[in-house]
C-alpha cells in the first residue's frame, strides 16, 4: 500500500489560479508527464490515471502508435483546410465510416462541435426528408444530459451550473426523463426530427439506462420516422467492453457522434457518422470548419481505428471491466460505497456522506497516488485508459478500501 504524500507544485497551481479564467477547480497536482495509465508531477511523484481525460486517453497516455502516427504526418503536412484535398482525408472517412458501418463522416474537432453538427444535420433532415414545416424542427434530449458547452447545447442542460447565466436559449428541445420509455413515447411526434442520446450518461454519474430502454428508443424513433442520435463521444470507442455502448443492446443509431478517444489524447478530432440518405443533406458551404479533417487529426484517428479493429482494447475494457465492478461492489459492503453504476472499465461510485463528498475521497486518493474525479457532489467516477493491467486496478483498489476505511 502506498505511503502518503503531498503534491507539489504549490507555485504554479497559485500562479494558474490568477491568471487562467475559474472555468475549473483543478485537483491539487501539477502533471509534467505521463505514459500508459501513469502520470508524473513536477515533483516526481507518481499516480496512476483513473479519469483518462474522461475517456479521451482510451489508450493511455502517449501510445507508441499514435505518438508515431502524428510524428508521421508532422513531418510531412499538418493542415490544408478543406478547401483542397489531402492524401488522410479519404481514408480517414472511408475507414470510420466503416467501423460504424455506416456510409458518410463529417469530421469536426471538439465533442460539442460534432453535437452541434448532428443538430444541424437532423433538422435539414427534417425539413428536406421528414417534410417538418419551416422553423418548426424540435429534438427530444434527455434530462441529466451533457453534451458539450456551446450556447445551443447548455440552453437543453438541466445543470444549473453549465446553463445559468447564459441565455437566452435556443428553442426546439423538449426534454425527458432519462430511462422512461413512456416519457420518451409521448414526446416524439410528427416535428420531431431526432432523439438525441447518452446511451449511458456520464458526466450525470454513469447512470446506465434500464435494460430494453436503447431499444425501445430505436423501436420508436424507426416508427415515427425521427433519427436516433447516440452521442458515443465518451461512451464509444472501447471504454464499455464494445466498439460502441449501443450494442449491449443491439442497437445501431442512425447517427453516431464520436470524438475523445478519436483522437487518441494526441489531437481533438471529433466526427459524425451516419447513411448517405442522412449526412447527403449538406451542399458545399453549408457547414464546415477550418481545423476539422486536418491531416494530423485524420492520421492519428486512423491510427486509433485500426487499434479498435484489433478488438483487443474493447476485449480488455470488458473483462477488467468485470473485474473492477465486482471488486468495487463488494468494497460497498463496509457502508462507505452506496452505489456502484457502470460497464466495462467505467464507473460510478457514491459515496456514503460521513466518508467525506466526493472531492475529499479524490483528495484522498490523489494523496495516495490514485487520480479520479468527483462529480455531482457524492459521486466518484473512474475511467481508466484500457492499457491498464490488473495489477494497477488492484493497486488502485487497495488506495480506495484505505481511504474508504479512514472514514
Ligand atoms: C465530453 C463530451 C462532450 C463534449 O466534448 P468536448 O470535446 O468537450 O466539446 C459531448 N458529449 C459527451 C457525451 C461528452 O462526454
Amino acid at each position: 500500500m502506498s505511503e502518503q504524500f503531498v503534491p507539489g507544485g504549490a507555485a504554479l497551481m497559485a500562479a494558474a489560479e490568477v491568471s487562467s479564467a475559474p472555468t475549473y477547480r483543478p485537483l491539487p497536482v501539477v502533471v509534467a508527464s505521463g505514459e500508459g495509465a501513469w502520470l508524473t508531477d513536477v515533483d516526481g511523484h507518481r499516480y496512476l490515471d483513473l479519469l483518462s481525460g474522461y475517456s479521451a486517453l482510451n489508450f493511455g497516455h502517449r501510445h507508441p502508435r499514435l505518438i508515431a502516427a502524428a510524428k508521421d504526418q508532422l513531418d510531412r503536412v499538418t493542415l490544408t483546410s478543406r478547401a483542397f484535398h489531402h492524401h488522410r482525408f479519404a481514408d480517414f472517412c472511408s475507414e470510420l465510416a466503416e467501423l460504424c458501418a455506416k456510409d458518410m463522416v463529417l469530421p469536426m474537432n471538439t465533442g460539442a462541435e460534432a453535437v452541434e453538427t448532428a443538430i444541424k444535420t437532423a433538422r435539414r433532415w427534417g425539413y428536406q426528408v421528414k417534410g417538418v414545416p419551416a422553423d418548426q424542427a424540435r429534438i427530444v434530449v434527455a434530462a441529466g444530459n451533457f453534451h458539450g458547452r456551446t450556447t445551443t447545447i447548455v440552453g437543453f442542460s438541466d445543470d444549473p451550473a453549465a446553463r445559468e447565466g447564459f441565455g437566452p436559449y435556443a428553442p426546439g428541445f423538449d426534454v425527458v426523463p432519462f430511462g422512461d420509455v413512456a416519457a420518451l413515447a409521448d414526446a416524439v411526434n410528427d416535428r420531431t426530427v431526432a432523439v438525441l442520446l447518452e446511451p449511458i450518461q456520464g458526466e450525470a454519474g454513469v447512470l446506465v439506462p434500464p435494460a430494453g430502454y436503447l431499444a425501445a428508443v430505436r423501436r420508436i424513433t424507426a416508427e415515427r420516422g425521427a433519427l436516433f442520435i447516440a452521442d458515443e463521444i465518451q461512451s464509444g470507442l472501447g471504454r464499455t467492453g464494445t466498439t460502441f455502448a449501443c450494442e449491449h443492446e443491439g442497437v445501431v443509431p442512425d447517427m453516431y457522434v464520436l470524438g475523445k478517444a478519436l483522437g487518441g489524447g494526441v489531437v481533438p478530432v471529433s466526427a459524425v457518422v451516419a447513411s448517405r440518405e442522412v449526412l447527403g443533406v449538406f451542399t458545399p458551404g453549408s457547414h464546415g470548419s477550418t481545423f476539422g479533417g486536418n491531416p494530423l487529426a485524420c492520421a492519428v484517428a486512423l491510427e486509433v481505428i485500426a487499434m479498435l479493429r484489433t478488438g483487443e482494447y474493447q476485449r480488455r475494457a470488458a473483462e477488467l471491466g468485470d473485474h473492477l465492478l465486482r471488486e468495487l461492489s463488494s468494497l460497498s459492503g463496509s457502508g462507505a460505497i452506496t452505489a456502484v453504476r457502470g460497464r466495462g472499465l467505467w464507473a460510478g461510485i457514491d459515496i456514503a456522506p460521513r466518508f467525506g463528498s466526493g472531492r475529499e475521497v479524490a483528495e484522498a486518493l490523489l494523496r495516495r497516488g490514485v487520480l479520479v474525479k468527483d462529480t455531482h457532489g457524492s459521486t466518484i467516477r473512474i475511467a481508466p485508459p484500457l492499457v491498464i493491467e490488473k495489477d494497477e486496478i488492484n493497486h488502485a483498489l487497495a488506495q480506495f478500501r484505505a481511504v474508504l476505511s479512514d472514514g
